[in-house]
């Protein structure tokens, strides 16, 4: 028996929305559901008791950068990604190849394999689909995505379909590299912009043998429409009865607006980067907390919200930042992963009661209202 199911257990009538649960060796996540993004085997700033207490359930490490540091083969002499951080539940690792074609270390991409330049010590070093397998087994993640050919975008049509089609052929080989049964592999579509590319891209890696898959190359720039046009291209291509993934995607409105469209994981580093920036999201907007407006705010960040950052006043949040106290930036990832999380919580019981598309509006309609505070109303 397969150490991987999908399954669905409701449809929103009125969308592509999902609601499902994946189950996976080290335990099950309720989808929609969100990834908070530890890139170096850890979510900055937090411990994993921390990560957990905010409701995540599966995590995610950067192939790219624990290759690099401290290296996967002592990650595997540590225990793996599990016996380094603890962490009990399932984690995910990317495949490298968005980060060695983002991080502008990029020097040649051939048939065999992709030559890039480490960002921290320049060492000039060679990627292939097998080695970039071989890697996130070492890694003992429970899904390992596929080496990838990304391109920048915009980009020339040309250049889009070739990297499309060596997606493929590179998808082909780490699944023929593969030697682990107690971890899944998630292909990946790629073809820019262009939805019928996708579509073509989605259906011929449908008719491998993955368990889950991905849509990559999008949330590098383009306007959110041309995103959420991709994604309901694609979405359709793919099989139903298993997971679809987002990759690093997004604001708030974007996990909603891709949720609705069929998509079922995300993983972003928003809620992170964004935290540790002095940024909060709540239901009535995004507060910037450095602002002179809070400087004596008694109110939480959101009333209702049951992190340990909210039992704060927003006048000691923001102290905290301005003091440049580490604790800060700790307690605003919280927030944020916490609130990231309570959505999908609140998407997944809106799918279950058929009314996915009213929860929508009304999100959207708190989000794009004007966030006031007792400072400003006081004048
Ligand atoms: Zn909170």
């Amino acid at each position: 028996m397969s150490h991987f199911q999908y399954n669905i257990h409701h449809q929103d009538p009125a969308t592509a929305a999902r609601r499902g649960v994946f189950t996976t060796p080290h335990g099950r996540v309720q989808t929609p559901g969100f990834m908070p993004v530890g890139t170096q085997a850890t979510v900055k700033g937090l411990t994993i008791d921390q990560v957990a207490a905010t409701g995540a359930e599966m995590i995610l490490g950067n192939t790219y950068h624990l290759a690099l540091r401290p290296g996967h083969e002592t990650v595997r002499r540590l225990g793996g990604l599990h016996g380094m951080t603890l962490w009990q539940g399932p984690i995910l690792t990317d495949s490298g190849g968005f980060q060695i074609f983002s991080l502008e270390g990029i020097r040649e991409v051939s048939e065999q394999q992709a030559t890039f330049r480490s960002h921290i010590d320049g060492a000039i070093i060679q990627l292939t689909p097998e080695h970039s397998i071989e890697i996130q087994e070492s890694l003992g993640s429970d899904v390992a995505m596929v080496l990838d050919h990304v391109v920048a975008l915009p980009a020339e049509p040309d250049a889009v379909v070739d990297a499309m089609e060596r997606s493929i052929r590179w998808a082909k080989r780490c699944l023929n590299a593969a030697t682990r049964d107690d971890q899944a592999r998630f292909a990946i579509v790629q073809g820019g912009l262009d939805a019928k590319l996708r579509a073509e891209c989605a259906t011929e890696l449908s008719s491998l043998a993955f368990e889950g898959f991905a849509i990559g190359g999008l949330s590098v720039g383009e306007p959110p429409e041309e995103m959420y046009r991709i994604t309901a291209a694609t979405c359709p291509h793919l099989p139903t009865d298993k997971p679809r993934y987002l990759m690093g995607v997004g604001t708030p409105i974007d996990l909603l607006e891709n949720i609705a469209r069929g998509i079922d994981l995300f993983d972003c580093v928003m809620p992170t980067r964004n935290g540790r920036n002095a940024m909060a999201f709540t239901d009535r907007g995004q507060i910037k907390i450095r602002n002179a407006v809070h400087r004596e705010d008694t109110r939480p960040l959101d009333p209702d919200c049951h992190c340990v950052a909210c039992r704060h006043s927003r006048g000691y949040l923001r102290h905290l930042f301005i003091a440049k106290e580490m604790l800060g930036p700790i307690l605003l990832s919280i927030h944020n992963l916490t609130y990231y999380q309570r959505i999908m919580a609140e998407a997944r019981a809106a799918i279950e009661l058929g009314r996915f598309s009213e929860y929508v509006a009304k999100k959207k309609k708190g989000w794009l209202s004007q966030p006031t505070t007792n400072a400003e109303t006081r004048g």
